[in-house]
């Protein structure tokens, strides 16, 4: 994971205008002599990003802020984030993945403003739904020429048409040949839900949609470390931000090939690590991954 560490100062989080002209000088003298200098947001705050590999650059920063902040009162905002790596995805057991972006020039799914309706904030945690927290109620009708269009960014279509493909709500669909290349034990945990294609109506052989048979919404309390407050259970909303990996126990997931770490079971939707292998050597296109999860053993579910 390569950890990065922002930086904000907000005028109106200052005790007073004094605090603020000592954020102004140390902003303009920091920019005057690093290469990565503070950006003005909007002209709004400043904020810096450094990463752990500019190891030298972070620790002069972290300090120069504590500086601040205890000569000065200087009201200072921090957050660190982790980024996976390409060892980290060597390494994990699950990859959560998207597909090909194709929502220009035309719509692949043409009833998405019917098929899915908002949900309210969540019952436990009070978050307001994002994109992702959207209940579909019929089943999707696909425009499956679309498959054959370049992508969202500019990449032509192969021959045979995509293979793995962003729905509305992060729902996937899936071609027949990714679908013909997935388990078809009910212990993989891979459930189908047929598209219905629009050129005829009827329920597509040639394309369905992607759900997992469990949804884990919250990852293992125990061995996620988390700075902030915990992940709701309900909504899977993170509230915090996570250090290192995510957690899933092995006994939540036992024999799945599939899971979700979204309520709905068909967002979020993360593929072992072997059986993601198996698709990539198939040569499924659209394949890709956005995230990852680490598998860990113990008796607490
Ligand atoms: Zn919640
Ligand atoms: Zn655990």
């Amino acid at each position: 994971m390569l950890r990065s560490c922002t930086i904000m100062f907000f005028p109106h989080q200052q005790p007073d205008e004094a605090a603020w002209e000592q954020v102004e000088r140390f902003v303009t003298a920091w920019n005057n002599h690093h290469n990565q200098g503070f950006e003005s947001v909007a002209g709004l705050y400043w904020q810096l990003t450094l990463t752990q590999s500019q190891s030298a650059e972070l620790k002069q920063l972290l300090a120069a802020v504590r500086d601040l902040r205890e000569r000065y009162r200087v009201a200072v905002l921090t957050s660190q984030r982790d980024t996976p790596e390409p060892a980290d995805y060597a390494a994990a057991d699950f990859l959560e993945v998207l597909g090909v972006d194709l929502k220009e020039p035309r719509p692949l799914v043409q009833n998405a403003s019917e098929a899915f309706v908002s949900t309210d904030p969540c019952p436990v945690c009070g978050a307001a739904g994002d994109d992702f927290d959207v209940v579909q109620t019929q089943p999707l009708v696909v425009d499956l020429s679309v498959l054959r269009q370049p992508s969202a960014d500019g990449a032509a279509a192969p021959a045979t048409g995509w293979d793995v493909v962003d729905g509305p709500g992060g729902r996937l669909l899936l071609s027949r040949r990714a679908l013909d290349l997935l388990p078809t034990d009910p212990s993989a945990g891979i459930v189908i839900q047929p598209v219905i294609d629009a050129a005829t109506g009827q329920p597509s052989d040639s394309a369905a949609q992607l759900l997992a048979e469990l949804a884990i919404p919250q990852p293992c309390p125990a061995h996620t470390r988390v700075v902030g407050n915990p992940f709701c259970r309900r909504c899977g909303t993170a509230h915090g931000v996570v250090e290192g990996y995510i957690w899933i126990p092995q006994g939540q997931i036992g024999a799945r090939q599939l899971v979700s770490r979204h309520p709905s079971r068909a967002a979020l939707l993360s593929f072992a690590h072997p059986l993601h292998r198996r698709l990539l050597a198939a040569g499924l296109t659209g394949l890709q991954p956005t995230g990852l999860f680490m598998i860990c053993r113990h008796e607490t579910p």
